[in-house]
């Protein structure tokens, strides 16, 4: 089970369900050396405008190299750092890291683009969300504006007056909201009304069937004009071919990442991938920014 047998070059994922139980006691047990340790980094997927290729925002996306099982993924350890109370720990150094580097970014003189955290439940519901945040900004000198927090859809929503209330100091904040997941969760349009949202995200299984099944690809254009009716942007997620890519800025979605675009990366990567397009600006109509 061991990671690295898997051979150079090779990322094998170490897949904690359905280890024994021994194995899962362990991994709870290192996730909190992990967050001790701050043994945790981030890799960013660009995310494009559709139309220019040009680079529009990163998503910060949590990577943990376990010392014996290799590469983790995040579907895997988060739902166990919840459980273990570790969530806003891991949660908040994310924050710093992300919000660090977007600046350093910045000061690095690139256009300035935006960073995407994604939130977890116990983070988004935690007292001290709105102060941590506003800290963590001051500390790491990035404009408010410049930071995106994705909340999944998936995230319970047991009491709707909270919800808004805590998504209203965010944005008074003057950070950005988005709606990670769309389509798969509160399955309920009314709170969108309510919520001070700039983003909708179209989930990747949507995105996957769109060219291919005639119910997704309904769905994601009623997503789409959803969006431009309520004035927030759209993002699809999980773009992997060209056909899904030019689909979906037919019908008017501007916004995109997925694999077609790039991988999620890390830091140094992203800054090659920034000087690449310094050095030859994306092309209108289309013409794809490609990394390597
Ligand atoms: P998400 O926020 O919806 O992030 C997108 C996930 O889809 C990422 O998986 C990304 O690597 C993957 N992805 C991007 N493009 C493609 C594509 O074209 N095809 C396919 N098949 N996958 C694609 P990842 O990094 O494994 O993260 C999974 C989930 O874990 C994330 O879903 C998010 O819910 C959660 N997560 C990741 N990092 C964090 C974090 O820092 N904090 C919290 N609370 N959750 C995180
Ligand atoms: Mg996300
Ligand atoms: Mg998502
Ligand atoms: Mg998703």
């Amino acid at each position: 089970q061991d990671a690295r047998s898997a051979g150079p070059g090779q990322v094998r994922l170490f897949r904690p369900e359905g280890q024994p139980l021994q194995t899962r006691l362990q991994l709870a047990r290192d996730l909190h050396a992990a967050v001790r340790d701050q043994d945790f980094i981030l890799h960013y997927q660009p995310q494009i405008m559709l139309r220019t290729g040009a680079i529009c925002g990163v998503e910060a996306l949590l990577r943990w190299t376990h010392p014996q099982f290799g590469n983790v993924p995040p579907a895997s350890f988060i739902p166990l750092a919840e459980e273990q109370g570790l969530m806003c720990a891991i949660g908040r150094n994310t924050l710093a890291m992300a919000c660090t580097q977007a600046a350093r970014w910045q000061q690095a003189g690139y256009p300035p683009f935006r960073m995407a955290v994604n939130l977890s439940p116990a983070e988004f519901y935690s007292d001290s969300l709105v102060e941590d945040v506003a800290a963590i900004l001051r500390d790491a000198g990035l404009e408010p504006h410049w930071l995106e927090l994705e909340i999944t859809e998936a995230m319970p929503l047991d009491d709707l007056g909270s919800a808004i209330r805590i998504m209203r100091e965010l944005k008074q904040l003057g950070v950005s909201l988005a709606v990670d997941d769309f389509g798969t969760g509160w399955s309920s349009l009314s709170y969108l009304r309510h919520f001070p949202l700039d983003r909708l995200k179209i989930d990747r299984s949507f995105t996957r069937d769109v060219t291919r099944a005639a119910d997704a690809a309904a769905i994601t254009r009623t997503v789409i004009g959803l969006s431009g009716n309520l004035d927030v942007a759209c993002m699809a997620e999980g773009i992997e071919s060209v056909e899904q890519l030019d689909w979906l800025r037919d019908q008017g979605c501007t916004e995109g990442q997925g694999y077609l675009i790039s991988r999620p990366m890390a830091a140094d990567a992203i800054t090659r991938l920034l000087d690449l397009q310094a050095a030859r600006p994306p092309v209108a109509g289309g013409k794809l920014l490609l990394p390597g």
